[in-house]
């Protein structure tokens, strides 16, 4: 699960991780009276005010932009405050903005030379480890950087058993080319982010510019932070950050009854039990020419109300020229699921797009009886290669 950035610096801060602090607003007042506030803590009169929506490369698209005084905080923070803010990585259209973090300025006026890094934690898959990728150069691209100057970013991989260690902490605060106080306020940094890391059961951190003061301060200047939703039952508190104007609709929906469902781009949609199978599936409207519209997993227990569901899911998205319905029988019984597909099909009524049934295992030909005395517009297979080539077919 993805969050804001004021969020994922809330937890950071929680585990004692140095940040740029700031309160988030959702109006230009509360915006002014959130810099009043800052003013008061942290001496500054200069504010950066912070689009907060789930996508990188804010300051790219004018979303994060500094103001030198409460006029200037009420002015910003009203043209950021409900704008579709384009960056590279949303869509072309998009996204609205409902919140910002007003901050407080952390590069110094004068200061010559703040120093940007960039570090992120997150599970290397093919050691199965945890790791932190760090470079020297922060506040850019990090893409860029692996392609430009793949030499510039380094790994520290952490054994399990044993946790982060000390000399792990001062090899990458020496890497970073730094000494003194600097060295010592990074290591400590360092060892917060990767307590934080593992306690809060988080998938990814990202913090682009990790930023280094004049006067030696390291700090999160950005927090990109992805919780794991596997671990969110046992962090009540971070379950309660989900925005979900920030996600696909369907897919809310979807979670609400509780189907498994990702949103693709193509036009043929996708109902299977169990997620190998669906993933096969899509390989197989692929090969068959044609480009699955979504990933949906109905699970062990296809019965009518299920399928109902996941009909009125799949036929949201107006790509959808075609269904592909593809169970195995083993737990649940073919004929059962049939009757499903003919009951969910009669109830909804209004679907007017072609649909392949594969119903392979327990009662399959019975199943496919169901299905073929229906007279719903509904074709069925019963071997894999069969349904690809009616799909292609109805698509021709
Ligand atoms: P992103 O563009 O979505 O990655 O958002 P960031 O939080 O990384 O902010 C973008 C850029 O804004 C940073 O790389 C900084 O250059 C700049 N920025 C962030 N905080 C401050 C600040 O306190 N003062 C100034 N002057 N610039 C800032
Ligand atoms: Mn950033």
């Amino acid at each position: 699960m993805n969050i804001h950035e004021y969020q994922g610096k809330e937890i950071l801060n929680s585990f004692g991780v140095r940040i740029q602090r700031g309160i988030v607003a959702s109006t230009p007042k509360e915006a002014v009276e959130a810099a009043k506030e800052l003013t008061e803590l942290t001496g500054t009169g200069w504010h950066v005010i912070k689009a907060q929506v789930h996508a990188g490369g804010r300051g790219k698209g004018g979303g994060v932009k500094l103001a030198k005084n409460l006029k200037e905080v009420e002015e910003i923070a009203g043209q950021i405050i409900g704008m579709n803010l384009v960056t590279p990585q949303t869509s072309a259209e998009g996204k609205k903005v409902h919140q910002v973090l007003v901050t407080e300025d952390v590069y110094y006026p004068g200061d010559s030379e703040p120093e940007e890094y960039y570090m992120s934690v997150l599970l290397n898959r093919t050691t199965g480890r945890n790791m932190i990728m760090y470079s020297t150069e922060g506040g850019m691209d990090i893409e860029t950087v692996a392609e430009e100057t793949p030499h510039l970013i380094f790994t520290e991989e952490i054994d399990p058993s044993v946790g982060l260690q000390g000399f792990q902490a001062r090899r990458i605060a020496f890497n970073l080319g730094l000494s003194g106080n600097g060295f010592k306020e990074m290591t400590k940094f360092v060892t917060a982010l990767y307590t934080a890391y593992v306690e809060s059961d988080s998938a990814l951190f990202e913090i682009n510019p990790v930023l280094k003061t004049s006067d030696d301060k390291i700090m999160a200047v950005d927090a990109k932070v992805t919780l794991d939703d596997n671990a969110l039952f046992r962090h009540k508190d971070y379950a309660a950050m989900r925005d979900i104007r920030e996600e696909n609709a369907v897919e809310v929906e979807a979670r609400e009854v509780g189907l498994n469902y990702v949103d693709l781009d193509g036009n043929v949609g996708c109902m299977v039990n169990g997620a190998g199978l669906a993933m096969a599936t899509m390989d197989l409207i692929k090969q068959a020419g044609g480009e699955p519209a979504n990933f949906l997993d109905v699970g062990g227990t296809a019965d009518a109300k299920r399928v109902e569901e996941a009909f009125r899911l799949i036929l949201k998205d107006e790509n959808v020229k075609a269904i592909l319905i593809n169970i195995f029988g083993g737990i649940v019984r073919c004929d059962r699921v049939a009757q499903g597909i003919v009951d969910a099909y009669k109830n909804m009524g209004n679907i007017n797009v072609p649909i392949i049934v594969r119903l392979q295992g327990t009662n399959a030909d019975i199943a496919k009886e169901i299905i073929d005395n229906s007279g719903l517009d509904v074709q069925s297979a019963i071997e894999f290669q069969e349904a690809a080539d009616k799909v292609q077919a109805v698509l021709a």
